[in-house]
């Protein structure tokens, strides 16, 4: 491809849209004219505070986030998160719903499981969301966290989860601005940038105004919202920011998280087409009406052996990061907003090749 790159189809750090690596490129050494890098400038100074405060407000055009919802642009990963949303939005005697559909929502369980009680309200097996009418909600549980992409497994919820009165907290790590969602459904947003929206190193949250200054006492100051807020109590992480902004420029001008998602449809239809139409060779472990447009486990369940061979042949054609998660096994195909429609297409024409080759 465009400068030698590959197709690259990584659950993260993903791949970035090449025009806005080429604007990085440009404004490494000499960002519009400053003189600096936007590594090398004040984070107080008139150019950061222009590129923060662009990046709030398209970000909020792209999602349509209401008024009264902060954005915050913070460090430490949506692992981080696991912890910061019980202390911001629970006390150590208040009780919090959890379902679990795969490892990310069993770890943000088991991390707020150390700061207030945790009721596991829906247990998934890896392949499914368990029906809405079997899940066990708390009379009082402070909010129910959901992971709306499960990034190991596969498998994604294709709307907020029906649940009443309880604020919904929701991970969106994997597939925030692959699709436009309903924010006012949630208290309480949570993304780390690494797949579809700029490098590691930030995380955004969209949190309710009110509730926003609640946290306990004893809450970490870089994990209050109510000192977080504005993103500048201390040093944010300015790059991440500044190529977070300018993918939601990139996205914008795609026009929008609808011409994104009808973009994301096309490019999972064919890889799961491609899995379909095979007869078996190749299987996907998920059920059907819940798999991921952005991760695509599959296995080849006749042959573990022809995995490996199948990774190795992909890679010479330049389709690289393909090798399944470790406990999932086989292959898994990250197909985030920046892959572009040839790359899922040549994965597609690649497994009726290769099947056609293996086929016994
Ligand atoms: N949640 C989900 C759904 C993820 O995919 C990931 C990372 O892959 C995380 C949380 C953890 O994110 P981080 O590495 O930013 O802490």
């Amino acid at each position: 491809g465009a400068h030698g790159r590959v197709f690259n189809f990584s659950a993260g750090p993903a791949t970035l849209p090449v025009p806005v690596l080429e604007q990085t490129q440009s404004d490494l050494i000499n960002y519009q004219g400053s003189g600096m890098s936007v590594m090398e400038m004040s984070h107080r100074g008139p150019e950061f505070t222009r590129i923060i405060e662009e990046a709030e407000a398209d970000l909020r055009k792209l999602m349509e986030i209401p008024d009264n919802y902060k954005v915050l642009f913070l460090q430490g990963g949506a692992s981080q998160q696991f912890s910061a949303i019980p202390f911001n939005l629970t006390q150590p005697e208040d009780t919090v719903d959890q379902a679990v559909t795969g490892s990310w929502s069993k770890k943000a369980a088991e991390e707020a499981g150390k700061y207030c009680k945790v009721n596991i309200a829906a247990k998934g097996d890896n392949k499914s969301v368990p029906d809405r009418s079997t899940w066990k909600l708390t009379p009082g549980a402070r909010y129910l966290h959901y992971c709306d992409n499960e990034t190991i497994q596969g498998v994604e919820f294709s709307g907020a989860p029906e649940v009443g009165d309880t604020l919904l907290v929701a991970d969106m790590s994997s597939n925030f601005c692959s699709k436009p969602v309903d924010v006012s459904k949630y208290a309480l947003i949570y993304a780390g940038a690494q797949k579809n929206i700029g490098p590691a190193g930030v995380v955004v949250v969209i949190v309710r105004e009110d509730l926003v200054g609640k946290a306990r006492a004893d809450t970490p100051v870089t994990l209050d919202y109510k000192i977080m807020e504005g993103s500048l109590y201390n040093t944010p992480p300015c790059w991440s920011i500044y190529v977070c902004g300018l993918v939601f420029k990139h996205l914008l001008a795609a026009g929008g998280l609808s011409g994104v998602k009808a973009n994301n449809d096309a490019k999972a239809k064919l890889v799961y087409d491609a899995i379909e139409a095979s007869d078996g060779f190749y299987s996907s472990p998920v059920e059907p009406s819940v798999r991921s447009n952005m991760n695509i486990p599959f296995t080849i369940p006749s042959d573990a052996a022809l995995e490996k061979e199948f990774l190795q042949e992909a890679s010479k054609k330049n389709m690289v990061q393909l090798k399944g998660h470790r406990s999932v096994g086989g292959m898994r195909a990250s197909v985030y907003n920046s892959m572009p429609l040839e790359g899922a297409q040549a994965l597609a024409d690649f497994m009726k090749d290769f099947q056609s080759r293996h086929c016994r």
